[in-house]
Parts: structure tokens; sequence; C-alpha cells
């Protein structure tokens, strides 16, 4: 097997973090390991949680994070800056395990932009993980260090939105 890629989701569009789960669901297919990191949980239990249980061991997802995080950027509670501190350590054992073939950082492009987690710390991170090692990073507002880094990104545009016209989240469809 050749080197592993750095794949980025990014934008404002709908589907940085499904797209990640698709390409999960795809390696696992072939037998490989797949670990998804959400290093921000939503308000709802989402159906990949149940999903990849159904796949286990082969994929794994985790939550990391407390909950959406609505404060302004450089104005985080304390808690906020400790549950990133400790969810980024986590992060760095898993990538450095060589457990896996994929690992999803999902939301890290936000942790990233809210200042919650050192862009230079992940680059090198990314630089000396194991060699066939798969990475996607998936969040809006991707940090050009990392887009520089990336084998491959990819910008999600919202076209149009359900939600625009008021259509609430749906089940299946977000979460
Ligand atoms: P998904 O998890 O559906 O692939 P995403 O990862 O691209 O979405 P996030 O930025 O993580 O999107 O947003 C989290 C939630 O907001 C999801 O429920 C998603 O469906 C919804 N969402 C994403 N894009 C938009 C949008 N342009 N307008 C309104 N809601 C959105
Ligand atoms: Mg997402």
């Amino acid at each position: 097997m050749g080197n592993g890629l750095i794949i980025v989701n990014t934008g404002n569009g709908k589907g940085k973090t499904t797209a990640a789960l698709g390409l999960g669901l795809r390696a696992v297919g072939h037998g490989m390991k797949v670990l998804m990191l959400q290093f921000i949980k939503g308000a709802r239990h989402t159906g990949e949680l149940d999903a990849a249980k159904r796949l286990e061991p082969n994929f794994k997802i985790i939550q990391l994070g407390q909950g959406f995080i609505r404060t302004h950027k450089g104005e985080q509670t304390e808690s906020v800056v400790e549950n990133a501190r400790v969810s980024w350590d986590y992060a760095k054992q898993e990538i450095s395990s060589g457990l896996y073939d994929i690992v999803i950082l999902d939301e890290i492009n936000n942790m990233i932009d809210y200042g919650l987690i050192n862009v230079e710390d992940v680059i090198s991170v990314l630089k000396e993980r194991p060699k066939r090692l798969n990475v996607i990073l998936t969040g809006r507002n991707a940090h050009d260090r990392i887009i520089e880094l990336a084998d491959m990104v990819t910008e999600m545009r919202e076209v149009k939105h359900h939600y625009k016209k008021g259509i609430k989240a749906q089940k299946g469809i977000e979460f």
C-alpha cells in the first residue's frame, strides 16, 4: 500500500461529515479499520453512532466534544478550552497508534478556527503520522495551512438548503 492521504471536507454546504462517513463505510468494506473522532458533539444522538456499532470493531466513532460551541472566537469558557486540550491529546494518541487505516477528525477545522487547537501542532502531528494512515479533516473554514498540506480538498457549497424554507432537521438526513 502507498502513502496515506490527507483529505479535507470544508465549506458552508451540507455533506462534510456525511462524505467522510461514506468514505469510511467504503473502506470498511475492504476490511480496513476506521476511527471517527467527533470534536463537537451535536445536540442529538445521530444514526451513524448506531450504524458504526454494527460494523465494530472496524468502524468506531467516539464523541469527544461537549456540544455545540456557541461562544465567540477567543472567548471560550475554561471547560471548553480544557475539553479541547483533552480531546486533541486523545486524538494525537490514536493517530500515532498505528491501529487504523483511516482517522476522521470530524469538525476539527472549526476547533482550529475557534483557536481551540493549534494549527501548527496539527500540522506536525499529521506530518509525523504512520505513513499509511489516511486522515480526513472536516468542518467549515479550513485553515490555509491545512489546505496547503492536504492532498485533496473539497469545498461543499450551499446552492439550496431546506433549512432556509423552515424545514427542520430530518432523521436520516441531518442526524
Ligand atoms: P452533514 O453532517 O449532514 O454532512 P456537515 O458536516 O456538512 O453536514 P456541519 O457544518 O457539521 O455540516 O453542520 C451540522 C448540522 O448542520 C448538520 O445537521 C447539517 O445537516 C446542518 N447543515 C449543514 N450545512 C447546512 C446549511 N448550509 N444550512 C443549514 N444547515 C446545515
Ligand atoms: Mg459536520
